[in-house]
């Protein structure tokens, strides 16, 4: 099937092709003519089956052919996300698919100044792309109301539950008017989900299921370095530098201070950097994955929860520079490269002890991951000297836990040793105390700086 064989008016025919999509995805092909007939949507997809588009094109037909227009502080159609990535991802969607249009959209999300979002509203919008809590807290304020409302989607609803918003889902549907055209769509369908679904969907919706489009993992040309995780910098470094093909990369890191220690490094070596993680502002994390998509920068470093959903063409190399603990998390790292036919490499690095965890991943990929080129050993510097308590350390960072017993026993022994330093006289008592207190502390491998040196 082509587009041109579907219903849509000229302006968003153009706009198809000026994004240069020619047939329509499984998806689309499936949601499109029902969708523009006016029926409820329950589909089951995941990003990256073309599903915005799905949803997008056949609203914007809607909008068009209803000859309503916008009011203030109102909107035609409502989408809810998850997520404020995922939210301007799906608005900026709207936005090309629109450009012929006069149709306005906008899109409000937590974490930054609602003042821009609240002036936007004033004058009313026709598609109004929104997480939950920021949009309670503007309807709560007067900037919005929902009773203009004629279509409302409900997208990665399995995600919405996890993260907590059944409460603030609930509040939303119940300000919507009665009559309105509902599309719901989750990449799981678990019975908490299908329950929240038929309290928003008419009886009968047009069921829509689809798996993701993923990247078959033999198309993906892998390579293992198996090295300590200290000198793991060092190795992404030196990679780096002396590879110039690696132009758009992605580099994975289980922890937050992680992702911050690598660019640092990085940047220390003139290499182009940013990276995304829950602890950055709402504006750096857009900049960075601006840049990114531009290729402005040439490296993204990117925790797991961050770089989720996150849609970014042609990344020519994917790192695993930590591997991560759930096995399916690697195939969806590596599937981020050698998309829509083009080539891609996954290099992961492994330290000792990541050994089960690369077991694990190599068992459910089905896949050896072959050996890199271990000459680039032979570059890079000497590894740093462990210290015992480097040494103890786990690949976060972080000392082992201590159990109740070893804490008290611990405890015990510097009382013992306080109360015998007393017993030593007054002089001894003052100077020796002390000085045994912070010996027990260093011996019980707790420096006094623990909290601040941890990454
Ligand atoms: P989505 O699942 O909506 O996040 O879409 C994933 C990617 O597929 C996006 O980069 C879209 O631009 C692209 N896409 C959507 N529909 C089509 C299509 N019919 N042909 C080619 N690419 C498409």
């Amino acid at each position: 099937m082509k587009f041109e064989e579907l219903p849509l008016a000229q302006p968003l025919q153009r706009a198809v092709r000026t994004v240069g999509y020619e047939n329509p995805t499984p998806i689309q092909e499936q949601s499109i003519p029902s969708l523009l007939t006016g029926k409820d949507l329950l589909g089951i997809a995941q990003t990256g089956t073309g599903k915005t588009a799905a949803f997008a094109l056949p609203i914007l037909q809607r909008l068009l052919d209803s000859g309503k227009f916008r009011q203030p502080k109102t909107c035609r159609d409502l989408i809810l996300l998850p997520t404020r990535e995922l939210a301007i991802q799906v608005e900026e969607c709207f936005k090309q698919y629109a450009q012929y249009t006069a149709i306005s959209t906008a899109c409000i999300f937590g974490g930054v100044s609602d003042v821009k979002q609240k002036n936007v509203l004033i004058r009313g919008v026709d598609v109004l792309v929104a997480t939950p809590g920021r949009l309670l807290d503007l309807i709560g304020q007067k900037a919005v109301t929902l009773k203009n409302v004629e279509f409302f989607v409900l997208d990665e609803a399995d995600r919405m539950l996890d993260m907590g918003f059944i409460h603030d889902i609930r509040k939303v549907v119940g300000m919507l008017p009665g009559k309105r055209q509902n599309l719901f769509f989750s990449a799981t369908m678990p019975k908490e989900i299908s329950d929240l679904a038929s309290t928003i969907l008419s009886a009968n919706p047009v069921r829509v299921e689809v798996a993701p489009q993923s990247t078959p993992i033999e198309r993906i040309r892998q390579e293992l370095y198996r090295i300590d995780k200290r000198r793991k910098g060092a190795l992404l470094k030196e990679l780096l530098s002396s590879h110039e093909e690696m132009k758009k990369v992605l580099v994975f890191c289980r922890t937050k201070h992680g992702t911050d220690k690598i660019v640092r490094v990085l940047e220390k070596a003139g290499i182009k950097c940013a990276a995304i993680h829950g602890n950055k502002s709402q504006n750096r994390r857009q900049e960075a994955l601006g840049n990114f998509k531009d290729e402005k920068i040439r490296v993204l470093v990117a925790t797991d929860i961050a770089a989720r959903g996150i849609d970014v063409d042609d990344v020519t190399h994917v790192f695993n520079y930590d591997l991560p603990n759930e096995h399916e998390t690697f195939v969806h790292r590596i599937g981020r490269t050698a998309r829509a036919g083009k080539e891609g490499v996954a290099i992961s690095f492994c330290s000792p002890d990541e050994e089960q965890d690369l077991r694990g991943i190599e068992k459910l990929t089905r896949v050896k991951i072959p050996e890199g080129d271990a000459s680039v050993f032979e570059k890079l510097p000497p590894p740093q000297k462990e210290t015992p308590e480097s040494e103890a350390r786990n690949n976060r960072g972080r000392l082992p836990k201590r159990s109740k017993e070893e804490i008290r026993a611990d405890w015990k022994k510097q009382r013992d040793d306080y109360r015998n330093a007393q017993k030593g006289g007054r002089d001894n008592r003052q100077v020796g105390a002390g000085q045994d207190r912070r010996d027990n502390r260093q011996n019980a491998g707790h420096s006094p700086l623990d909290g601040e040196s941890r990454f």
